[in-house]
C-alpha cells in the first residue's frame, strides 16, 4: 500500500495547518517553513502526485487552483506582485508526492530562481 503523504494528512486533518482557504476541490495553508513573509500552499484535494501526471480530466480543476491563487494574493495584500512555484521531480526540488503550487509574495524575489 501507498504511504499517505503529508498533505493528505493535512486535507484529513490528522496533522494541523494554518488552512486560509478550503473548497470542494482544494485546500491552501501556509508553508511550514516559509520563503517569503506569505508563502502558501495550494493543494488539489484528489492526489495527483506531480505535475506531470495531470492530464485533461484534471483541466478544471487546475483552472480552479489559478483562480484561488489570485484570490489569495488579492486577501492577502499582494499588490506588488507574487509568484507561484510548483516543482515537479526530485530535480525541482519536489519533496511532497502530491501536486502543490506555492504562491510566494511580500518581499522581492528574484531571478533565475537557484
Ligand atoms: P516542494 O519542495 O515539494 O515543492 O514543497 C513542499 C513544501 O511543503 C515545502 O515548502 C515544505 O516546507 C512544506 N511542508 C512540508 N511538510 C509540511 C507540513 O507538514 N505542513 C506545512 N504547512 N507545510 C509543509
Amino acid at each position: 500500500m501507498m504511504a499517505v503523504n503529508i498533505f493528505q494528512k493535512i486535507i484529513d486533518r490528522e496533522i494541523k495547518a494554518d488552512i486560509v482557504h478550503e473548497d470542494s476541490e482544494c485546500l491552501a495553508f501556509r508553508d511550514v517553513n516559509p520563503q517569503a513573509p506569505v508563502h502558501i500552499l495550494i493543494i488539489p484535494r484528489r492526489v495527483i502526485r506531480t505535475h506531470a501526471d495531470i492530464g485533461p480530466a484534471d483541466r478544471e480543476l487546475l483552472g480552479h487552483m489559478h483562480l484561488v491563487a489570485a484570490d489569495m494574493a488579492r486577501k492577502l495584500g499582494l499588490v506588488e506582485g507574487y509568484r507561484l512555484v510548483i516543482n515537479c521531480g526530485h530535480a525541482a526540488g519536489q519533496t511532497v508526492p502530491h501536486l502543490h503550487m506555492h504562491l510566494l509574495g511580500g518581499r522581492d524575489l528574484s531571478w533565475p530562481p537557484g
